[in-house]
């Protein structure tokens, strides 16, 4: 009888040991089966289904292993063969002031000189005479005629009202607007371009004369616009997919703003802030050194909503305004387009090098990621030198350094880049924009180092695709579209906004395109560990899209939106779209 009693006991025993090792620890909260799955794990596997816990991804493979995590309260959804991605990471946008920049009013979107004027002549007719009309990120390179209006066109449709095309890094004003603000063929500043032949100011300003123009004082909104518009906008990025974004220009202000808004559980990307190095008089190591003691905390301070990012510095202008710096002078064509007088002009640079080896290596002592805004290949090779010096006396190699923009890269930046582990931070939307403006100006040759994606990946540099989207609310009407399906299409096809293919040799797969757009980004944060592919234990961050972004017709690429995107095992947004 004893025997028989131990006997039963064991089976008993062996029962409930196999029941509780059959059990799994946790049911999980959120399955989607299934599906197609891209995970972008290094070998790239597709997987049918997934499972989310909380904030995190537990487990990815087959639906039959997924359904054993369901539990009662397990949310099930069959993605009838719809694709998922790992959240797409946007590495370079400007979300705070994107936000506000049609609060007040609506920016057009204007492709034609015909267009713009237009849109001036409608200006004068609804505000009053003697305002101000002013377009924001207005580039005369992506008007059909790729050229200016000239000061004879602005005058004839607002005689009466101070017009200026703001393009950043220059612009366009008419005479009212000269005339206010006191400019005439005497006012002796190096931003007024002014006709050779009769010394008159053609209209054409460099934003080193900005401050010359007696433009109203910006609206100033409250702290509760600001961030009703900014979760407003994070709303917009959910909607393509994107669940992590860089803000590419900031403070510790901002810093705040975001995390108040993770504190109140209403952000709904992650953010990876960019901190700008505000400069003053002279610039040495013990300035430097002086600033950034000053500075609460480095790159990588936070948590997985709201982290510092890099400290950025701008190093010259833009190629659209003719002031990116070059290596070589842009030639005549560039001359003609931005009205530029002196033939050896190259651009703009707004740090010596003797000034930006003070930065980077203070920065680096500090144990900061540093990045720059360099737009032109001059730029590009100064601060390439530089880093290769800094490097010398303390490794920046485990820092991720970056270069903003880049554009232009030779072989040979393209190798000391490689070889100093600094990432480049690039966007496709420019040369959807850009290429075929810059093929013009610049010619057949240097075009074929516009954006070498293909070149850069084989020469085994780490790139990160973001939008730098500055203003407009729309996705592919914006400036600069943040529509990350569209940036990756460009990546595929090389394919421009007029319909040109541009030195296709450069295209890349479909599968690299997105992997610039997640585990790249993930990398440049550092976060390659809790994001960036569909893994167990990273953060369930992932977009349901609409198309599968791996084999439906190339063209469709650039339609792809989300259905549904999922930001740490919430649905942060969900197309009303069936699937
Ligand atoms: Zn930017």
């Amino acid at each position: 009888m004893k025997k028989i009693f131990f006997i039963l006991s064991i089976v008993l025993f062996s029962f409930l040991l196999i029941h509780i090792a059959c059990k799994p620890m946790t049911y999980a909260d959120l399955i989607l089966l299934n599906g197609k799955i891209v995970t972008v794990d290094s070998n790239f596997t597709i997987a049918d289904a997934v499972a989310i816990s909380k904030d995190k991804i537990v487990s990815v493979g087959t639906n039959s292993q997924m359904r054993k995590l369901t539990g009662r309260k397990t949310q099930t959804i069959d993605l009838k063969g719809k694709t998922v991605i790992p959240g797409l990471i946007d590495s370079h946008l400007h979300p705070e002031s994107a936000s506000l920049s049609e609060l007040d009013e609506e920016i057009p979107d204007v492709h034609t000189i015909d267009e713009l004027l237009r849109w001036i002549k409608i200006q004068t007719v609804t505000k009053e005479r003697g305002k101000w009309i002013i377009l924001p990120k207005f580039f005369s390179t992506r008007l059909i005629e790729m050229r200016n209006p000239t000061l004879y066109e602005l005058d004839s449709v607002a005689p009466d009202h101070h017009v200026f095309l703001n393009g950043s890094f220059g612009g366009m004003v008419n005479s009212a607007a000269m005339k206010i603000s006191g400019i005439t063929y005497k006012t002796n500043d190096k931003g007024i371009i002014k006709d050779r032949k009769t010394g008159l100011p053609t209209g054409f300003i460099r934003a080193s004369a900005f401050d010359l123009l007696k433009v109203p004082q910006q609206k100033e909104h409250s702290y509760q616009e600001k961030e009703d518009a900014l979760k407003e906008m994070l709303n917009r990025y959910n909607q393509y997919g994107i669940t992590s974004l860089f803000s590419g220009t900031g403070d510790f202000e901002s810093v705040k703003m975001y995390r108040d808004m993770a504190d109140n559980k209403i952000l709904t990307a992650r953010i990876y802030q960019n901190i700008l190095l505000k400069t003053d008089g002279k610039i040495t190591k013990e300035s430097v050194t002086e600033k950034l003691k000053n500075y609460e905390h480095i790159t990588g301070y936070g948590d997985e909503w709201v982290r510092i990012g890099s400290l950025k510095v701008f190093l010259d202008g833009g190629i659209l305004t003719g002031t990116a710096y070059m290596q070589e002078p842009c030639g005549k064509k560039a001359n003609q387009i931005f009205g530029i007088e002196d033939p050896s002009y190259h651009g703009v640079i707004n740090f010596s090098r003797e000034e930006l080896l003070a930065i980077v290596s203070v920065a680096n002592e500090f144990n900061w990621s540093f990045t720059v805004h360099a737009t032109g290949d001059g730029s590009v090779n100064l601060i390439l030198d530089v880093f290769s010096e800094v490097n010398r006396s303390k490794s920046i190699k485990d820092k991720r350094f970056s270069i903003i923009h880049g554009n232009f890269f030779s072989k040979v930046a393209m190798k000391q880049i490689n070889e100093l582990v600094v990432y480049a931070n690039v966007q496709p939307a420019w040369f959807y924009k850009d290429a075929d403006a810059m093929e013009y100006i610049l010619g057949k040759e240097k075009i074929k180092t516009f954006h070498p994606n293909k070149s850069m990946l084989d020469a085994g540099v780490m790139i990160n695709g973001g939008s730098d989207h500055m203003v407009k609310w729309d996705a592919n009407a914006s400036i600069n579209p943040y529509n990350p399906f569209l940036a990756i299409w460009t990546m595929v096809t090389r394919e421009t906004e007029r319909g040109t293919v541009i030195c296709p040799a450069e295209a890349i797969s479909r599968e690299q395109a997105l992997k610039i757009y997640t585990i790249n980004n993930a990398f440049a944060s550092f976060e390659e560990s809790i994001k960036g592919s569909i893994e167990p234990g990273k953060l369930a961050d992932m977009a349901i899209i609409s198309e599968d972004i791996l084999s439906c017709p190339v063209n469709k690429i650039k339609d792809i939106v989300s259905v549904m995107t999922i930001v740490g095992g919430k649905i942060v947004y969900s197309s009303a779209r069936q699937f």
